[in-house]
Order: C-alpha cells, then sequence, then structure tokens
C-alpha cells in the first residue's frame, strides 16, 4: 500500500513564502487523502498493489473502468505531490546550474525569459492544476495540465512542477495566484531538479 512520504522540511521551513500552515494542511489533509483514497481504490486489486504508482499511472487506460477515475485522480495526486515536495527548501531559489542551466538557455533564451514563460503559464492556467517543466522529442518544454494529471501518464518523468490549485497558495495568497508563483521561485530547489534533469534524459 501506498504511504504519505514524509516532508524532507520542517513545515515552517519555506516561510515567509510559503506559511506553515498551507504547508501543514496541504502535506498533511490533502496529500495524506490522495494516499487513503488510491489505497481505498487498490485495496481489491491486488495485482496493481506490487506496481510502482510511475507504472500505474502510465497504464490507467488498462486499469479496471471501475476504479480508473480514482486512480487516476488520487494515484496522480500522489504522485504530483511526492515529486513537488522536494523540489522545494528553505534558503532555495535563484537559478539552476550545470547542463539544465544550458538545457533552459538553448530552449528559453535565458533564465529570466523562461521564468516569465513558466509563470504566465501556471497564471494563466484555468481551474485547478499544475504547471511543468518537461524533457521530450529532445527539448526542454513548458506546459500544464488540469486536476492531478501528470506528465507522467504520458510516460514523460517531469523536472518541475508548481502546484496552482487554489490550496496550494488560499491562506496566504486567496485569488492572488500570481503573487504565490513569485514568492514560490524563492524556494525552488534547483539541485532537485537538475537531478530530475539528469535522470529525464
Ligand atoms: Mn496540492
Amino acid at each position: 500500500m501506498f504511504e504519505l512520504p514524509n516532508l524532507p522540511y520542517e513545515l515552517n521551513a519555506l516561510e515567509p513564502f510559503i506559511d506553515a500552515q498551507t504547508m501543514e494542511i496541504h502535506h498533511g489533509k490533502h496529500h495524506a487523502a490522495y494516499v487513503k483514497k488510491l489505497n481505498e481504490a487498490l485495496e481489491a486489486k491486488k495485482d496493481l498493489q506490487s506496481k510502482s504508482i510511475e507504472e500505474i499511472l502510465q497504464s490507467l487506460d488498462s486499469l479496471p473502468e471501475e476504479v480508473r477515475t480514482k486512480v487516476r485522480n488520487n494515484g496522480g495526486g500522489h504522485y504530483n505531490h511526492s515529486f513537488f515536495w522536494p523540489l522545494m527548501k528553505q534558503n532555495g531559489g535563484g537559478e539552476p546550474a550545470g547542463d539544465l542551466a544550458q538545457a533552459i538557455n538553448d530552449a528559453f533564451g535565458n533564465f529570466a525569459d523562461f521564468k516569465i514563460k513558466f509563470s504566465e503559464a501556471a497564471a494563466n492556467h484555468f481551474g485547478s492544476g499544475w504547471a511543468w517543466l518537461t524533457f521530450e522529442d529532445g527539448k526542454l518544454t513548458i506546459s500544464t495540465t488540469p486536476n492531478q494529471d501528470s506528465p507522467v501518464m504520458r510516460g514523460i518523468k517531469p523536472i518541475l512542477g508548481l502546484d496552482v490549485w487554489e490550496h496550494a497558495y488560499y491562506l496566504k495568497y486567496q485569488n492572488k495566484r500570481p503573487d504565490y508563483i513569485n514568492a514560490w521561485w524563492n524556494v525552488v530547489n534547483w539541485e532537485q531538479a537538475e537531478e530530475n534533469y539528469a535522470n529525464a534524459k
């Protein structure tokens, strides 16, 4: 059965950019609920319980219809949040280094332009969902997904992801999603993103 991973930092580690109460509810309630409901959906599906979450999400079409939507929403929620937490850290921010920095320059011109394009995609995504940086067809690409859909459902491992559900920011930022996005850049863990890029290649 799947388990809620611990946060790799304290609840208040991302203050003042992301507040402790938001982190407590986001991780301890929202992510925990995705894990619980995913396990409930898989309870009677013994053959699926031994698979990794990536394997399950990559073959949604082959799942029994009665659990497919539950697994898509809650399995996607579990995968996306497990991916998201380590992408932030205390005293994060700045810019990536090494291969990822070079790839961003190649794809978007420079880091500042990448940041603008990613922020726009995240801000303009209608309703709940995620903004992503992925490596596909040999290049870096910015995209968004609705709800808890994930690039991993297309077999693509993401490099960077940003949760733009209201539960990720509403307590501190209310309706001002762009303010949350601007603040988030200050906590990005670029070492983790560089590792994700190395794995994606
Ligand atoms: Mn979330």
